[in-house]
């Protein structure tokens, strides 16, 4: 299965993702994840990338392409993957399109996940992400058992920079003129579906199995 997930910053897609991992056993590539990983590791790349995520911008097309390219070469991808993140414009989504052409897979579904604005804002400001094995919980939509402490793991948690209300803003506006645009793009391709957001964490799973399903 060959999964696109997109949707606004905070719309829900790290989550979904956790959930379809374990459903369909197929790797998680988030561009987001590449990221933040090169930033703790202090590669050039993460400095690059650290400067652009803290003004709340995308990180350049070339570099964004490259590591994506990198990853889909991986034997993991020939089972199925889910994408999250990542195409975020319409030069990713044509860079894509080649790289999954050379590589013979297409695409089984786009699932978009919708959430309005205000909604967004709450999510990524409450998000809270655990230090040691990445889980994310919102301190009021999807709280731990014991606050600041993972569920999973134990670990602590954090914050993410980049979630103050401030870049959060920047984060929207950039979504709408740069990511918006690529809803017509994979409408065209008869390969869109889009999902409520707004609905409890289990129901919008629900809603995207059903989709992949065909139903
Ligand atoms: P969210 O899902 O909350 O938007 P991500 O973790 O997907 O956050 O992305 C965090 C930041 O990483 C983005 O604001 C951007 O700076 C960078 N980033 C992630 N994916 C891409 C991409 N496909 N193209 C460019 N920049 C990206
Ligand atoms: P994205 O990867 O799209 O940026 P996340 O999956 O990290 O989004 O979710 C953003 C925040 O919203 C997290 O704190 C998460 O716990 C919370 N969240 C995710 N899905 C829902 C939902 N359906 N209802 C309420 N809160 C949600
Ligand atoms: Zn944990």
């Amino acid at each position: 299965m060959y999964i696109l997930l997109m949707g606004p910053p905070g719309a829900g897609k790290g989550t979904q993702a956790a959930m379809l991992v374990e459903k369909f056993d197929i790797p998680h590539i988030s561009t987001g994840d590449m990221f933040r990983a090169a930033v703790k590791e202090g590669t050039e790349l993460g400095k690059q990338a650290k400067a652009c995520m803290d003004a709340g911008q995308l990180v350049p097309d070339s570099v964004t392409i490259g590591i994506v390219k990198e990853r889909l070469a991986k034997s993991d991808c020939k089972k199925g993957f889910i994408l999250d993140g990542f195409p975020r414009t319409i030069e990713q989504a044509n860079a894509l399109d080649s790289t999954l052409g050379e590589l013979g897979i297409k695409l089984n579904r786009v699932i978009n996940i919708s959430v309005p604005a205000d909604e967004l804002i709450s999510r990524a400001t409450g998000r809270r992400i655990c230090k040691s094995c990445g889980a994310t919980y919102h301190i009021t939509f999807n709280p731990t058992s014991v606050a600041g402490t993972c569920d999973k793991c134990s670990g602590e948690l954090y914050q993410r920079e980049d979630d103050s209300e401030e870049t959060m803003t920047k984060r929207l506006s950039v979504y709408s003129a740069q990511t918006q645009p690529l809803i017509e793009y994979y409408q065209d391709k008869g390969l869109y579906t889009e999902i409520d957001g707004r609905q409890k964490i289990d129901k919008v799973l629900t809603d995207i199995v059903a989709s992949l399903r065909g139903e």
